[in-house]
């Protein structure tokens, strides 16, 4: 079953403006089936890409999920998410999935199958396809990391507010054992 969750209506902003091979204005074009950027001087389309995010579900022995409360700095700060990140142009998707759960949650992991996958529409100008992986923790203690106010264990049915319709969407699945996406 293939679905959308939050699919934005409308433009997508936050294209370049500037050629990334020569430096020109980019102009707008119909090329390819849309707008595009293209470069008036040496003919580049500037095919823009979704960015990768990687996510790590953890579970303790209660089937509680750990959740991260985002920071001031945060896009939706104040509402909570799966720990997740971008992943770096050359890094391994895995490796982004252990490094990020570190940096928010301050545990090690061992980063187990794809659990859920989904496309980020919430903020136009950077969408982003999400991979979230099952997680084993194995080191560390949990503490909220630089970019978060709060972290914690929560049941299914207690959950505080979600900043994200495809957590939201993922944590679904797991409370009524049914694929949402
Ligand atoms: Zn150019």
């Amino acid at each position: 079953m293939v679905g959308v969750v939050g699919k934005h209506e409308g433009g997508w902003p936050g294209e370049a403006a500037y050629c990334p091979a020569c430096g020109a204005g980019l102009e707008r074009a119909v090329r390819y089936g849309r707008e595009r950027g293209v470069c008036p001087d040496c003919g580049r389309i500037d095919f823009r890409a979704p960015q990768l995010a990687a996510a790590v579900l953890l579970r303790d022995e209660a089937g509680r999920v750990l959740l991260v409360e985002r920071g001031p700095e945060s896009t939706r700060s104040g509402r909570w998410s799966i720990p997740a990140g971008y992943v770096d142009y050359g890094e391994d998707v895995h490796e982004a999935a252990a490094r990020e759960l570190l940096e928010e949650t301050g545990l090690v992991a061992t980063i187990g199958p794809p659990v859920f996958v989904a496309t980020n529409f919430h903020d136009p100008a950077k969408v982003s396809v999400c991979i979230w992986f099952a997680g084993t923790a194995t080191a560390g203690e949990v503490v909220a990391g630089s970019d978060a106010s709060d972290i914690g264990w929560f049941a299914l049915e207690d959950l505080p507010e979600l900043a994200f319709e495809t957590d939201t969407a993922l944590i679904e699945q797991l409370r009524t054992g049914k694929p949402v996406m």
